[in-house]
């Protein structure tokens, strides 16, 4: 298959959803990192820090426990920029082929009693964990992926030229 070519993405333009970021051949198999776009950066809150930790606990142990899925997952983490998270997964999915997985894990969150692996022994910073704002910020990002699954828009990045910098190396945001 043809891989997607290193592009640029205008943050002003984009919109929560599920969009990939790049496709990369390693030693001939393709793997795909998405953009789990969960807030519209710099307009909406980007969500909290302590919350962000515990979803990227709660939503990884779904991921991997998942019958369909769990063998093409290679990581899920969160951006830097609190918007949103990545994920890394073998094979070359369009989003759409994801939405329901990601739907399902997102609304997963609710059942959840605690954060696992929220302990000193597995985490690095175990006591930065908010199981409830985690919980609310899961429902509303599910809500969404649901209420928008076929609007286009969730699914493809607007597009912009790569940033230079002034000593001629290109930007890259991951
Ligand atoms: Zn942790």
């Amino acid at each position: 298959m043809d891989l997607i070519p290193s592009f640029s993405v205008d943050h002003t333009k984009i919109v929560p959803g599920i969009f990939i970021s790049r496709q990369d051949d390693v030693g001939g198999n393709v793997v795909t990192t998405y953009d789990v776009r969960v807030t519209k950066p710099n307009v909406e809150p980007a969500v909290d820090v302590a919350a962000m930790h515990s979803l990227e606990h709660i939503i990884a142990t779904y991921l991997r426990n998942d019958e369909d899925w769990k063998d093409q997952v290679i990581y899920w983490g969160p951006m830097g920029c609190l918007t949103g998270f990545y994920l890394i997964l073998k094979g070359g999915h369009k989003p759409q082929e994801i939405h329901d997985l990601l739907l399902r894990a997102f609304e997963s969150v609710k059942d959840v009693d605690e954060v696992p692996g929220a302990l000193p022994v597995n985490c690095g910073n175990y006591r930065l964990h908010n199981l409830e704002l985690a919980k609310r910020q899961a429902a509303a990002f599910a809500k969404y992926l649901s209420d928008n699954a076929d609007n286009p828009d969730i699914f493809e990045y607007p597009k912009a030229d790569r940033l230079v910098t002034e000593d001629g190396r290109q930007f890259f945001d991951s």
